[in-house]
């Protein structure tokens, strides 16, 4: 095994500044660090390159379309795409989703069905929702077990109305990494299309959307180091083809009639307006830094240490641990008996350990399960053993303290 977190971890300056140099952070979930060469890219996007792309000709605005399409040739090389026509440059996992909801279900019947779970994310809840409402369609929901879905299940809640299963590639609030195999054999004999929010998965693990076998896969950049305000969405072309555009402005038209328009093809369709050209560069630079790591090794040090925290969480008596070890995208979710969650998230951030407090925006498995708040530690590759110990010593201490 060749990865070292603590060489990894020296390329994120923010690690190496002032009080940083002694922070223990374990928010990854919410967003991660940056390293110098995506804070590099972005700042040389600024420095030498600033010109808008595909509309004007000369040579700053070829350079910044070349760059546009180059990253998006990587995207789709990121998630194994067929081709980059199948890669939408998106603000992240949010808007894909939006955007997936309105041009999906646009087209739909009263009736039709969506079927999503207890353990999604906001951001796949609330715009299924919103369509559900404006088209007349029914949501339906994975069986759980106290708000833990049941993905083995979820063929009980799919028939001839089903069109849309959008279901989490790992669940932000608690880590729980679905078998996406197990969900693709269920869904692959129905009228469905099947959408992975890869918004955590993505950061953990190499995608490859052929091999999953899903029509459509989102996620964001600033979850795998990349910067903020630019995701991906990946859809099959015969599918993105077939949709209507979602956004309507510059970019995504070939000729605009005094009552209608002509679209432009795959991807821009789905790209109106000035693109985060900045934020691209910078995606840019994280596929390129991401595709020099060994991924396997990084994934291997993020379980070993997501496994020693869950250990020790499951022998301690002053804990009520809400996650589970297996099948654990490197999330800790849990509850001290003493004091409350926010009390121990305060206590850690005194120590400067972050970590996150709340539903983590997934309420519905917070509803339905015994536990609304949680403390929630979540790892990255640069993450070390130290980093564990000391959150481990300061969790000992807050014990102590309230004994
Ligand atoms: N889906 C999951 C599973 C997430 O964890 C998040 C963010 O935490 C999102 C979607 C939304 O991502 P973003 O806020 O980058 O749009």
């Amino acid at each position: 095994m060749s990865f070292s977190a603590e060489a990894f971890k020296r390329q994120f300056p923010l690690f190496a500044q002032g009080e940083n140099a002694r922070l223990v952070y374990l928010d990854n979930a919410a967003t991660t660090q940056k390293p110098l060469s995506v804070i590099n890219a972005v700042r040389d996007y600024y420095m030498h390159s600033s010109a808008n792309t595909h509309r004007s000709s000369h040579r700053l605005a070829r350079k910044a379309t070349e760059m546009v399409e180059r990253v998006r040739g990587q995207a789709a090389e990121f998630v194994n795409a067929a081709s980059p026509n199948e890669m939408v440059f998106c603000r992240g996992a949010t808007e894909a989703l939006n955007l997936l909801a309105h041009c999906l279900c646009s087209g739909l019947a009263p009736g039709d069905e969506i079927v999503i779970s207890t353990a999604e994310h906001h951001a796949n809840i609330v715009p299924w929702q919103m369509a559900a409402e404006r088209y007349q369609l029914t949501l339906r929901f994975v069986p759980d077990t106290a708000g833990v879905p049941r993905f083995d299940q979820l063929s009980t809640v799919l028939n001839e109305r089903t069109r849309v299963v959008s279901l989490t590639g790992g669940a932000n609030a608690i880590g729980l990494r679905p078998d996406l195999a197990q969900v693709r054999r269920q869904v692959q004999h129905t009228r469905s299309v099947w959408i992975v929010d890869g918004a955590q998965l993505a950061a953990h693990e190499v995608v490859d959307v052929q091999k999953i076998g899903c029509d459509f896969f989102v996620c964001s950049a600033h979850k795998f180091y990349g910067p903020t305000g630019i995701g991906l969405l990946y859809g099959r072309e015969a599918l993105l083809e077939a949709m209507p555009p979602w956004l309507g402005g510059g970019e995504m038209i070939t000729e605009v009639g005094l009552q209608t328009s002509r679209y432009a093809g795959l991807p821009h369709k789905f790209e109106a307006g000035t693109s985060p050209l900045a934020a691209i560069a910078g995606l840019g630079a994280v596929l390129a830094f991401l595709a020099r790591q060994d991924r396997g090794a990084m994934a291997a040090h993020e379980q070993k240490l997501v496994h020693r925290l869950h250990r020790a969480l499951e022998a301690s008596p002053d804990f009520h641990l809400v996650s589970q070890a297996r099948n654990n995208l490197g999330i800790a979710a849990f509850v001290p008996v003493q004091g409350s969650a926010a009390d121990l998230m305060h206590w850690l951030d005194e120590r400067d350990i972050a970590v996150r407090v709340g539903h983590h925006c997934a309420q519905l498995l917070g509803r339905a399960g015994s536990n609304p708040v949680t403390v929630r530690a979540s790892v990255a590759a640069y993450n070390t053993d130290s980093d564990i110990r000391t959150l481990l010593q300061a969790l000992e201490a807050y014990c102590d303290f309230h004994r």
